[in-house]
């Protein structure tokens, strides 16, 4: 992966999308590409890709954007634990994801938590096979000029900092419209353009409308623009030093 384009900026905006939307982002990698943005796509279910999406992934990735490993079944980290253990959760729930997305060519050095459910013991076991993790904040902090301070990770702070708290940017589910302001994520863009290090945000689907978890094609674009108008280059998780 290009490791130099992050050593020629200290600040960058992660952009990544969860779970098993293939289509969607093989369907917007023209949108990234006019903006010169290379994002993270966390998998989950990567037995359950089908030949097109595998390649579709190969694609992207050999676009330059990272993939990274986000569950076999999108099971809820710190539940499974406590269901399970520990030694339960990393051998049907971790591995096996890893393992599946080795074999179709993907390194996958970062996990997403699904649905954001962590704690200190599963950052721990899962640092024993990835180099990053993606946490997240309560979605509706969004709309929070103060979370800048949360979501923002400074520059000295990256190479110890193994877990980056994430945003969601997600338009909404189904029926349900979620809350179109976006101040606090916004303000920790101009924050991270202005002072250095990154601010990690997380959508799933990039569609106008759908059952799941989705951004719009419009937002996206306005997010990448902000970005771009902040100087503010859009990463993969593998160009992080
Ligand atoms: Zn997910």
């Amino acid at each position: 992966m290009n490791e130099g384009s992050y050593r020629r900026v200290d600040r960058a905006l992660l952009l990544t999308f969860d779970d098993r939307h293939v289509r969607e982002w093989a369907a917007v990698a023209p949108l990234f590409a006019r903006y010169g943005a290379r994002v993270t796509f966390f998998v989950c279910e990567p037995d359950r890709l089908d030949g097109d999406e595998a390649r579709m992934l190969r694609r992207l990735a050999d676009d330059g954007h990272t993939i990274g490993c986000h569950g076999m079944r999108h099971e809820r980290a710190t539940d499974f634990v406590a269901a399970h253990g520990a030694g339960a959760y990393l051998d049907r729930e971790v591995v096996p994801a890893l393992e599946s997305l080795r074999r179709l060519g993907f390194p996958a050095r970062g996990f997403a938590y699904p649905c954001s459910a962590r704690d200190e013991s599963t950052d721990r076991l899962l640092l024993t096979l990835f180099e990053r993790l993606r946490g997240g904040v309560p979605a509706e902090r969004r709309a929070d000029p103060s979370l800048a301070d949360e979501l923002r990770v400074p520059a000295a702070e990256l190479p110890s900092r193994r877990v980056l708290p994430g945003c969601s940017v997600d338009s909404g589910r189904g029926a349900v419209v979620f809350d179109d302001d976006l101040t606090g994520v916004e303000a920790a863009l101009r924050r991270t353009s202005d002072e250095g290090g990154v601010t990690t945000l997380y959508a799933h689907g990039v569609a106008d409308a759908q059952e799941t978890n989705h951004i719009t094609p419009a937002r996206l674009e306005k997010l990448l623009a902000l970005a771009d108008d902040l100087s503010l280059p859009c990463v993969g998780f593998d160009e992080l030093p």
